[in-house]
């Protein structure tokens, strides 16, 4: 409990996208894990903040699916979303930048290395997300009443 040293055990992660058309697997030794803010990555995730996890490029095995993605590139920005052509979930992916891989956390089926390090681009964020710690937790979908 608490101790997160458990993680380091899995050294292979597998990962893929909603409908499985895509399926790979990472080496669980990520060096950063940003929660990124930015107006664009709202806009990529539908929600508050993208959570990519960063390695190097050749942390991945693609083990079917790769040329099932698509990529688009935001004009003048060094940000780019690639996902997968049929059910629309972020997948890993070279930066734009060309040095490092960049994998969704939650295309992975277990848990990473490393623990959230930061919140960045938070002068674009979305104020409702400064109340998320107030919402009330279920574990499913909560009754109707
Ligand atoms: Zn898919
Ligand atoms: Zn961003």
């Amino acid at each position: 409990m608490g101790d997160h040293s458990t993680f380091d055990k899995i050294e292979v992660l597998q990962g893929g996208c909603l409908c499985q058309a895509i399926q790979f697997e990472v080496t669980n030794q990520f060096t950063h894990f940003h929660l990124c803010h930015c107006y664009q990555c709202q806009k990529m995730t539908g929600s508050a903040h993208v959570s990519n996890l960063f390695t190097t490029k050749d942390a991945i095995k693609w083990l079917q699916g790769e040329t099932e993605t698509k990529r688009y590139t935001v004009p003048g920005r060094q940000l780019t979303n690639v996902f997968c052509q049929h059910c629309g979930s972020p997948v890993p992916h070279i930066a734009s930048s060309g040095k490092s891989l960049i994998v969704p956390a939650g295309s992975l089926e277990g848990e990473p290395n490393l623990l959230p390090q930061d919140h960045i681009f938070m002068g674009e964020s979305r104020k409702w997300h400064e109340h998320i710690d107030e919402a009330i937790c279920f574990s499913h979908f909560p009754e109707s009443k």
